[in-house]
């Protein structure tokens, strides 16, 4: 199944949520939830009310297009998480904000998720000092995330870091805003996870 192209907005109102899809757009008074915080269409609460299935699928839902991941992957990762020993929910969720592009994300880097990933595509991005060009990868305790020092992608990292100092950093990830280095000092945990997800949802979908 392909990514969700449409407009990203529309997505946040059929969710009923900030998703942060669009950058800087998110948090200003432009973001469509922020003006209009009910479902897209004429009669948007007419709608039927949602069965049990409904709520299980949207929250899936939820997830795969807040971490901008594709069916197939997600899939694979929630079977790595319900092989992993704990809670399948929580380890999803903390499968998820170990990819590569979640970290650039939330080090401040990029605008949004989408933005990161486009970041790691062309190659801004070092991993351990190594090119990393698939935002997919998991990060582990101890690695480095680096924004390359080449003039152009210093340049774009300078004006991003400006614009989205303000939202902090998570405390299992220590960003160095002279260097743009961001240390993944330990594993996240799932109340570090800045989303408001059911996860158990995700785990009933998904287990059918
Ligand atoms: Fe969602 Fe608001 Fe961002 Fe649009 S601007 S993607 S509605 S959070």
């Amino acid at each position: 199944m392909s990514r969700y192209t449409g407009p990203k907005c529309k997505l946040c109102r059929r969710e009923g949520m900030k998703l942060f899809l669009k950058g800087a757009r998110c948090e200003t008074v432009k973001c469509a939830i922020a003006k209009r915080a009910h479902p897209p269409g004429e009669h948007p609460w007419a709608r039927k009310k949602r069965s049990e299935y409904g709520h299980q699928l949207r929250e899936k839902q939820k997830a795969k297009r807040t971490y901008g991941v594709f069916e197939r992957s997600f899939r694979k990762l929630f079977a790595l998480a319900n092989r992993q020993k704990g809670n399948t929910g929580e380890n999803l969720i903390k499968l998820l904000e170990r990819r590569l592009d979640n970290v650039v994300y939330l080090c401040g880097f990029a605008h949004s998720r989408a933005h990161a990933r486009q970041m790691i595509v062309h190659g801004h991005v070092r991993l351990n000092s190594k090119r990393a060009t698939i935002g997919s990868m998991r990060v582990k305790a101890g690695d480095t995330v680096l924004v390359r020092e080449r003039p152009k992608s210093r340049k774009m990292v300078e004006i991003t870091h400006e614009a989205t100092k303000h939202r902090g950093v998570p405390s299992w990830l220590q960003v160095d805003p002279k260097t743009f280095e961001g240390k993944v000092l330990e594993l996240p945990k799932r109340e570090e996870a800045a989303i408001d997800l059911q996860e158990q949802l995700i785990v009933e979908f998904c287990s059918k």
